[in-house]
């Protein structure tokens, strides 16, 4: 953001090790006393400095007096009967956000490897499988509490935006979640899903995607993060110049043409589809991977067969998959999903036309930890609201 920002001004958690480097030969200590705080944080999960029982009583007050304190704290754990955890999280401030823990279903499991066994010669897709079986699970993320782009259909939307995360909330989700994981589960993939548009928040993202994918860390290769965006141009731009197009990419697009997009999406009227569809054939995606086009079914609105044809039209050309979501229904809006029908008319037109579409499950619906319901469940939004 600002230049002037320096090591010592980012938050303990959201530093990277040589940032680390600079702030502890300010304070007299060892280089090797970076990497270690590091490993600390980002590879075993510890967010309080009492318990870096490896540093000196004299270092760990130090840290603690520096202003290191941990940037969230878990308030609530919901587990859905399907097997999906949401956990609500409250940041220092008194901010809430959510984040969910995803078990991959056989079928999610199946479309991936599709993907993954396509894009084999891709160097960083060759990171180790487990020996023994384990069940991946998705984590899905935050970046904003609330959001500014107002999608009609989306809680947050609906909701506006508090604030953005700093990078050490968005990571600390993570390092938090982990801990929530069954035994026999693993991290398999991450999902910029949440709450907030990541790339209207791009700085502190990007730092928590460093951080994320730092060997020293929790080493998760880019590829196994999908930041999904309501599409900005500009921040597609920046995120296929930063990490090379490694960074999965699911774009919200839910609708054909501009005329029914900017119905739903208040921000496509800044940035209409020519735009981002041109930004999408830019982006330096490895070679045999694939944009995801994420598609919420909203009954009457972008769901007939028609509209499904001119989508086709719309993506010739791109290499992406569809997924198809009906819509889950919020309390800010009187619109609704498709019926069953519809979406699986739409999806087969889709498919007639050369597109690889899948219809995806509502998860966590019983947690209402389901797309677009992550939601305040806190007071401060309405505190705000009603002063
Ligand atoms: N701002 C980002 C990420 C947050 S939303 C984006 O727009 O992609 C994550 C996904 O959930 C998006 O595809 C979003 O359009 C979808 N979504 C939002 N509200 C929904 C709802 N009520 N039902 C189904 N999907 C929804």
């Amino acid at each position: 953001m600002t230049g002037a920002k320096g090591p010592g001004d980012i938050h303990p958690v959201a530093r990277l090790p040589e940032e680390w480097h600079a702030v502890l030969s300010g304070l007299g200590e060892r280089p090797y006393r970076s990497g270690q705080i590091f490993r600390a944080i980002h590879g075993r999960g510890v967010l309080d400095p009492d318990e870096m029982t490896e540093l000196s009583l004299e270092l760990r007050n130090q840290l603690k007096t520096a202003g290191f304190v941990p940037p969230a704290v878990v308030t609530e754990v919901h587990r859905s009967a399907d097997g999906t955890r949401k956990l609500l999280l409250t940041l220092a401030g008194g901010a809430r956000v959510e984040c969910v823990v995803i078990p991959m279903t056989k079928s999610d499991a199946d479309t991936e490897d599709a993907d993954a066994g396509a894009a084999t010669d891709d160097e960083d897709d060759e990171e180790l499988e487990p020996d023994e079986p384990k069940q991946r699970v998705t984590l899905c993320i935050s970046t904003q509490f609330g959001c500014a782009m107002g999608c009609v259909f989306c809680a947050s939307g609906q909701a506006g935006l508090v604030r953005g995360l700093s990078a050490a909330e968005i990571v600390s989700q993570i390092l938090i979640a982990r801990k929530y994981l069954d035994k026999h589960e693993y991290l398999r993939n991450l999902v910029f899903m949440g709450m907030g548009e990541p790339l209207h928040h791009y700085e502190e993202t990007a730092r928590a995607i460093r951080l994320i994918t730092h060997p020293d860390g929790l080493n998760m290769g880019p590829r196994r993060i999908t930041i999904s965006t309501v599409g900005l141009p500009p921040g597609i731009r920046r995120l296929g110049e930063d990490f090379g197009g490694k960074v999965g990419l699911a774009i919200s697009l839910h609708a054909p043409d501009d005329t029914t997009r900017g119905k739903i999406i208040p921000i496509n009227r800044r940035y209409p589809m020519r735009e981002l569809l041109d930004a999408l054939r830019r982006y330096p995606l490895p070679r045999r991977r694939r944009i995801t086009i994420e598609y919420t079914m909203i009954e009457g609105v972008n769901d007939a067969p028609e509209q499904a044809r001119a989508l086709v039209r719309t993506l010739a050309g791109l290499r992406v998959k569809v997924n198809l979501i009906p819509m889950n229904s919020i309390s800010a809006s009187s619109l609704g999903a498709s019926s069953n029908s519809r979406v699986e008319a739409f999806q087969s037109v889709l498919a007639g036309g050369g597109l690889s579409a899948f219809v995806r499950k509502r998860r966590g619906g019983d947690v209402a930890a389901a797309c677009g319901q992550l939601a305040f469940s806190g007071e401060l939004v309405r505190s705000k609201r009603a002063p």
